[in-house]
């Protein structure tokens, strides 16, 4: 899954499953079925739960997704450390000179999202809270 660079234009991938999990919800993949073409199967491949099909995995593509992330932080205790991370990355990545309006607006986008993958890729407890 290709998701645009926070900033710059080259493009950066992002692991949906890892942030979904990281809210502690589950990512469900489907096969299609054997027996109708067009119907998802009911079980999940990774899992194996029986999955409702109206389930539909975040796309971590709104300020909801990211709003949700930054609330899960909070919650964990990691949302100070990635607000001071982020903002060396914006310093770094994005701009010479950093307000704090300026990073505001520049973090509370939907494309921050693929900033939060950074921050726990980086960390490396990714799976630790799930
Ligand atoms: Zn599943």
């Amino acid at each position: 899954m290709a998701f645009e660079a926070v900033c710059g234009d080259k493009i950066k991938e992002y692991d949906r499953k890892l942030l979904t999990e990281y809210l502690g919800e589950k990512y469900h993949e489907w096969e299609r079925s054997y027996y109708a073409k067009d119907e998802f199967d009911t079980l999940c491949i990774t899992c194996r739960a029986t999955v409702d099909k109206s389930h539909e995995n975040r796309t971590f593509t709104t300020i909801q997704d990211f709003y949700d992330l930054k609330v899960k932080m909070v919650e964990l205790g990691e949302w100070e450390e990635f607000y001071r991370w982020g903002m060396k990355k914006y310093a770094e990545e994005c701009i010479r000179s950093i307000t704090q309006q300026g990073y505001a607006n520049w973090l509370f986008r939907p494309e921050s999202c693929a900033l939060v993958d950074d921050y726990l890729k980086q960390k490396g407890t990714s799976n630790a809270h799930v």
